[in-house]
């Protein structure tokens, strides 16, 4: 019979920013993770603080980008690694209004810091009206990141391969089968609607495709914005989306996505590729847009980390330490992202 402080459900984003934080303070945990499909590990891992639509920020976005470095340089630490990719956003604009609305834009105090005024030429695609490059944007190495927190976590025996049994929970006697534990953190992403005790929290589908492109040309070292996002994997290798998707709840690859991102990339892309792969699955999102953090109203050592919809980087980082304060300093979540408002 072993014994931790912490079961973490869920090997996304979520599940290993917190499991990051966790070890950090020396907690000992677990973490679950099964073969559902997952948002975070074929996500394009874009850490951007500007809505590209509008050219405006959002709630929190200067802490969270202010706090990607210091986590990141902490993981590092135990991995060998940093896998932030310092190539900018390059959006490229799609009329003399966009233009103007960006140089307005770049006046404001919260935006300052991120639209660049200075317009540039993109030479590997189509952009007769320049492009805009959102300052200090960035990305995350997104495959080597999985891979290798799989492997350490792995290596050091804390991680197990297989679905959560939720029947397997003795609550009287806070037992997983002969697993004695303090907490669990639930961060199933969309299966958080399989969860007997947080089924009822509005966690929505939205559905992503991408794909996996082959190109022998060289394209500019920035993460490439039109309708979705272009950048280098390695090599010849290149990522290109992700679409979105409220309705489809199916895991099935859907070609009227495939379709809507090849006509996408034709439209500034104008050498031959080939598309490697096409990969699908889901963001958990919101309605309100706020991440979902906190405890079972009934049962106070269960409890929930979710809700990162688009921004799986950047709010599970930085709401991974907002959660650890809570669990373990009782610091009082924010009312809009407590799990409370849903009950
Ligand atoms: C196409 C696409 C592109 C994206 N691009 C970006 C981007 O550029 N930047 C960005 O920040 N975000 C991006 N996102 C969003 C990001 O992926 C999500 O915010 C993120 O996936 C949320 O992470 P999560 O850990 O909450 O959930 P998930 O990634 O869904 O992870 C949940 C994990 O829990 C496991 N699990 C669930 N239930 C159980 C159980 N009972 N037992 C064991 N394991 C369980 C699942 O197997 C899964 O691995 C993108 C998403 C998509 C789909």
């Amino acid at each position: 019979m072993g014994q931790v402080d912490y079961i973490i459900v869920g090997g996304g984003f979520a599940g290993f920013f917190l499991a990051h934080q966790l070890q950090k303070n020396n907690k000992s945990f677990l973490i679950f993770n099964g073969e559902q499909i997952s948002g975070s590990h074929i996500s394009a891992g874009v850490c951007n603080p500007v809505i590209l639509k509008r050219f405006s920020t959002f709630w929190k976005s200067k802490e969270q980008m202010d706090y990607l470095e210091t986590i990141f340089s902490e993981i590092e630490s135990y991995t060998g690694k940093n896998y932030i990719i310092h190539e900018p956003v390059a959006r490229i604009f799609h009329d003399e209004a966009e233009k103007k609305q960006w140089l307005k834009n770049s006046n404001k105090e919260d935006l300052k810091p991120f639209l660049e005024k200075d317009f540039i030429t993109l030479k590997s695609v189509e952009n007769p009206l320049e492009s805009g490059i959102v300052k200090n944007s960035c990305r995350i190495d997104v495959e080597n990141f999985f891979r290798d927190m799989f492997s350490y976590f792995d290596t050091k025996g804390l991680l197990i391969k297989g679905s959560f049994d939720y029947n397997s929970i003795d609550l009287e006697n806070s037992m997983y089968n002969d697993l004695k534990f303090q907490n669990i953190v639930f961060c199933e992403g969309i299966h958080t609607k399989d969860n007997p005790y947080f089924s009822l929290v509005p966690v929505l589908p939205n559905k992503g495709h991408c794909l996996e492109v082959k190109i022998d040309s060289n394209i500019d070292p920035y993460i490439i914005k039109k309708k979705h996002f272009l950048f280098a994997l390695s090599d010849n290798r290149f990522y290109y989306g992700g679409t979105y998707d409220r309705f489809d709840q199916s895991e099935d690859i859907n070609p009227e996505f495939v379709e809507e991102l090849e006509t996408g990339l034709q439209a500034f892309y104008k050498k031959d590729y080939s598309i490697s792969k096409v990969k699908t699955a889901f963001r958990a999102t919101v309605d309100d847009r706020r991440p979902i953090l906190g405890t079972h109203p009934k049962f106070k050592n269960l409890h929930i980390f979710n809700g990162l919809g688009a921004r799986g980087v950047l709010n599970g980082t930085y709401f991974s330490k907002v959660m650890f304060d809570y669990l373990e300093s009782e610091i009082k979540l924010d009312a809009e992202i407590d799990v409370k408002r849903f009950y």
